[in-house]
């Protein structure tokens, strides 16, 4: 699921709940504890420790962009859960255990 259908309101509630999250959880990735860092600025970002807010019951599914229902998520993890057909082009990122 794209991002891209946020409203800009939603897109600024999520962003805020993933900045808590982020704090909440110590850096680290909901998913899979790796020290994530927040974004300096509106500068295009493309590290997969990249946060970002993630929803743990998906918007297509009626996930809520909720503090309930948001969890701060690197931005490997949030595509990756996004779009499960990607998994395959990024197995090299584990490969080193
Ligand atoms: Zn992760």
């Amino acid at each position: 699921m794209s991002k891209k259908d946020l409203t800009g309101s939603q897109r600024t509630r999520l962003l805020r709940l993933r900045d808590a999250a982020f704090w909440r959880q110590n850096g680290k990735c909901y998913w899979c504890d790796v020290k994530m860092f927040l974004p300096t600025s509106n500068r295009h970002q493309t590290s997969p420790f990249l946060c970002t807010g993630d929803h743990i019951l998906e918007r297509s599914k009626g996930g809520k962009t909720t503090r309930e229902n948001i969890v701060a998520a690197c931005k490997l993890c949030n595509d990756t859960r996004s779009n499960p057909s990607k998994i395959q082009s990024t197995d090299f990122l584990w490969s080193e255990g």
